[in-house]
């Protein structure tokens, strides 16, 4: 059941889904379970076991027996519930390579032909961004190493050829 609910999580929303799906399916046959207890068949079959000498007990203990089942398949339920409402409710926090996806070097050769400002360029990365923005250190993977700020065509041809 653990190792149902860490997949699931690991799927994220549609997971959330799913989850909800196992909880909506444990919830019914836990419901299930419960209503064959209520049976008034098991009530006449115990009343007629103790007519014929004997205590009833057998029927006693199935029925107390479903109950636990009922319990049981209940308790999977409500984990399933929680973990799908968590996940088709969180947010999705974009990761910084997914905010800066990295460009084509082209695009990146065009923009800095084209600047009217000055660019600060991460050579690993392959990311652009005004040096207004810039905190010295490239967004995706934080090296201050590979990344450039682009004053001149010299730092420019410089940013180009690191990439080429
Ligand atoms: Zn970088």
């Amino acid at each position: 059941m653990n190792e149902l609910l860490e997949r699931l999580e690991a799927m994220g929303r549609p997971g959330g889904l799913l989850a909800l799906g196992v909880a909506f399916l444990a919830a019914a046959a836990g419901a299930g379970l419960f209503w064959l207890t209520l049976d008034p068949a098991l009530g006449v079959e115990e009343a007629q076991r103790i007519a014929e000498g004997g205590s009833g007990m057998s029927t006693r203990w199935r029925t107390r027996g479903l109950r636990f089942s009922a319990l049981l398949t209940f308790a999977m339920a409500l984990p399933s519930a929680f973990l799908g409402v968590r996940l088709l409710t969180q947010r999705h926090y974009p990761r910084a390579d997914e905010v800066f996806p990295p460009m084509d070097v082209g695009a990146i050769a065009d923009a800095l032909s084209q600047r009217t400002e000055d660019l600060c360029v991460c050579t690993r990365c392959r990311v652009m961004v005004p040096a207004a923005f810039s905190t010295g250190a490239c967004p995706v993977c934080a090296s201050a190493v590979e990344y450039h700020e682009v004053q001149s065509d010299e730092d420019a041809q410089m940013v180009l050829a690191a990439m080429s």
